[in-house]
């Protein structure tokens, strides 16, 4: 018995070892951590990533007060049916993403996968059956060496044992530098651009969709018009940060 205590103590502390090596230090500024914490982040750098506090009751984008919904919402019609976002596309957030997707920074997905597995908690979710991300095109793929909101999943749903699925869709089009478009070009330009490959059935399914960043929502808008066509039920959205665009 007492062996098997010592067996459990040691494979214990081992597994705290590799979680928090010794010299620990920030995955965004380098400075050396006292106190390891589950974000992998320094009190300083942690304490910019705040919540949005105003988030539009559908697409998460943060609003002035509880208007209900922001214009996007109003005007335009969505297919996905809720998402939330961690927080805003600024800051040490706004760094660790550009560190992930550019960066080759691939350990980032770390930490914005528990973050996500936290505010996927504080969202208003149905019960998901499948969990997907949002496809890159063969292209980015090749130059980034991964697609970040494939390893941001596998973070993700590591806390949750959901089920996956990397392969139901593709991204067919090369998508045009979406930052250079205006606000209506950018919900016309996704149009077709992603494609359902048929070799999962998602019918009747609640599907949530991780991203890193949703700016417009016009992506993740595409991505669920074609999950529905293709039977699903409802389509959820989760991601890391939100683009404040108004
Ligand atoms: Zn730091
Ligand atoms: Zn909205």
């Amino acid at each position: 018995m007492k062996d098997i205590k010592k067996f459990l103590i040691n494979l214990k502390n081992k597994f705290l070892d590799e979680l928090f090596p010794e010299n620990f230090s920030c995955y965004n500024c380098s400075k050396e951590i006292i106190l390891p914490n589950r974000y992998y982040l320094c009190e300083d750098c942690s304490s910019e990533i705040k919540p949005i506090m105003y988030p539009c009751k559908i697409c998460g984008d943060e609003l002035n007060s509880f208007t209900k919904l922001c214009d996007n919402c109003k005007n335009y019609k969505r297919y996905f049916d809720y998402v939330k976002s961690v927080t805003t596309y600024d800051n040490v957030a706004k760094d660790l993403v550009l560190k992930l997707k550019y960066g080759d920074c691939a350990y980032i997905a770390k930490i914005i996968g528990y973050y996500l597995s936290e505010e996927f908690l504080k969202g208003k979710y149905d019960l998901i059956d499948l969990v997907i991300c949002v496809p890159i095109t063969k292209e980015k793929l090749k130059s980034r060496g991964y697609n970040q909101t494939e390893i941001i999943l596998k973070e993700f749903v590591k806390y949750y044992n959901l089920d996956y699925n990397l392969e139901c869709l593709t991204c067919v089009n090369k998508l045009a530098n979406q930052t250079l478009l205006t606000k209506k070009e950018r919900f016309e330009n996704l149009k077709n651009t992603f494609m359902f490959t048929n070799t999962i059935d998602i019918k009747n399914k609640n599907i949530l969709v991780i991203d890193d960043v949703i700016t417009t929502g016009s992506t993740l808008n595409a991505i669920a018009k074609v999950l529905k066509e293709n039977g699903a039920k409802k389509v959820f959205g989760l991601t890391f940060c939100h683009t404040k665009i108004n």
